[in-house]
């Protein structure tokens, strides 16, 4: 017998009948003799419909984070009892489990909490008692009892951590796409489903851009060694498992192509190059909780640099005004910022053995002629800020110049 996490997303669960197809599903497995817990995010796209409510009220202020999270994880908890009712009505025991229910414990970063804790016992029992505990994705409890939420896309990051405590085989994701592609399909339909992709290479994929999984829950599957695999809730397929490196596997030098769109730069101009800049730059944008990506600081002619970042679009009116703040600071001439960039990375572990991707890379976005604005890369990526309005162009340029259409270029 194997005990499986099965994680369905809002599309899967859109409508009562949607519900009874999942139920179906989680009793067919039952039936195989596996051990089923389910997660449920909100019904289709009831967490933008609850989001936009926030943003009808447009209050900012001290506590409205609190409250969005009391208002965004009520989603979740509609599925959860929706689809408990369900299965017990076709006869296969059910138990719903509010994220505090099901024990588990976050920091107080609303909208974008970090799990600390699980304490599985209430889920465990449920499990002993041959229940099949239904677990509302994205939420969880601080430690002063105040509802948080994961940030958008965050149950799955609930289903590979129940995974993980719970010591489950194998954490499945149903979803609307049949599995992980070489890159987004809506913008070039050569892209392939992958059969296997690494956790290293899928971090980078979903942290880039890839919106098939949260970046969390590929962390965590990484971290505890939770073979993860996502595949359709619609058809039948074996999906994409998402697993450790298997050193006899041949890899294709790049596995898939990232996009995203949403993202922002801000430039510092004319800071002084002494010690402690780059600290009073990014000192006030991290304790405002604003995650940044990519940081580029000019050698510096006589005495003063330039100093770029990048940071998610929704940041960029907060970072900007920070940025006012600190410029006047530390004496800096101007402060310049570009909210319509994206950035495009190719991905894979065979780059690890194989030079020249990225010149390649950069011979394809000149023959196009587009504009590179930053560059970084690690290990097994590369990674160009580019115009917003080339992405779609230079995804399909690069796509096909690595055939990545075929199986990759193999090592
Ligand atoms: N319902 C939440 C969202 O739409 C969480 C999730 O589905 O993963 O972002
Ligand atoms: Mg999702």
């Amino acid at each position: 017998m194997s005990f499986v996490v099965q994680k369905f997303g809002g599309t899967s669960v859109a409508s009562v009948d949607h519900i009874e197809n999942v139920a179906r599903k989680i009793m067919a497995a039952r039936e195989r003799g596996d051990q089923v817990a389910a997660v449920v995010s909100a019904m289709g796209d009831q967490t933008d419909r609850l989001d936009s409510l926030a943003k009808e009220v447009g209050f900012n202020g001290e506590g409205s984070r609190r409250e969005i999270d009391v208002l965004l994880s009520s989603g979740e908890q509609v599925t959860m009892a929706v689809l408990s009712m369900v299965l017990m009505k076709l006869g296969c025991p059910a138990k719903s489990f509010t994220g505090r229910q099901a024990g588990i414990l976050t920091d107080s970063s609303h909208t974008r909490a970090r799990i600390q804790s699980i304490d599985t016992e209430a889920l465990r029992s449920s499990l002993d008692r041959g229940e099949v505990p239904v677990v509302a994705g994205f939420q969880g409890i601080d430690d002063a009892g105040d509802i948080t939420t994961f940030g958008r896309g965050g149950s799955d990051t609930t289903a590979v951590a129940l995974a993980a405590v719970l010591g489950a085989d194998e954490c499945q994701i149903f979803t609307d796409v049949e599995g992980v592609y070489t890159t987004d399909p809506r913008a070039v339909d050569t892209a392939r489903l992958m059969e296997q992709v690494t956790f290293e290479e899928m971090l980078e994929l979903a942290s880039l851009g890839s919106r098939v999984l949260h970046s969390r829950a590929v962390e965590f599957a990484s971290k505890y060694q939770v073979p993860l695999r996502v595949l359709s809730t619609f058809e039948d397929g074996p999906g994409t498992l998402i697993t450790k490196e298997d050193s006899n596997m041949e890899q294709p030098i790049i596995s898939g192509i990232a996009f995203t769109r949403d993202e922002a730069k801000l430039t510092v101009l004319g800071v002084e190059d002494v010690p402690g800049i780059a600290w009073k730059i990014l000192g006030p944008i991290s304790e405002a909780n604003i995650e940044v990506d990519m940081i580029l600081q000019n050698v510096a002619a006589d005495n003063t640099t330039d100093f770029t970042f990048t940071v998610s679009r929704e940041d960029y009116e907060e970072a900007m005004d920070i940025l006012g703040k600190v410029a006047n600071d530390i004496h800096a001439r101007e402060v310049t910022g570009d909210n319509k960039i994206a950035k495009l990375s190719m991905v894979g572990v065979g780059m690890r053995s194989h030079a020249g991707v990225a010149s390649k890379m950069f011979e394809v976005l000149a023959e196009k002629s587009i504009n590179i604005q930053m560059i970084s890369t690690s290990e097994i990526k590369v990674s160009v800020v580019i115009g917003e309005e080339y992405i779609e162009l230079a995804t399909r340029a690069l796509h096909s110049a690595f055939d990545l259409e075929e199986q990759g270029i193999k090592s």
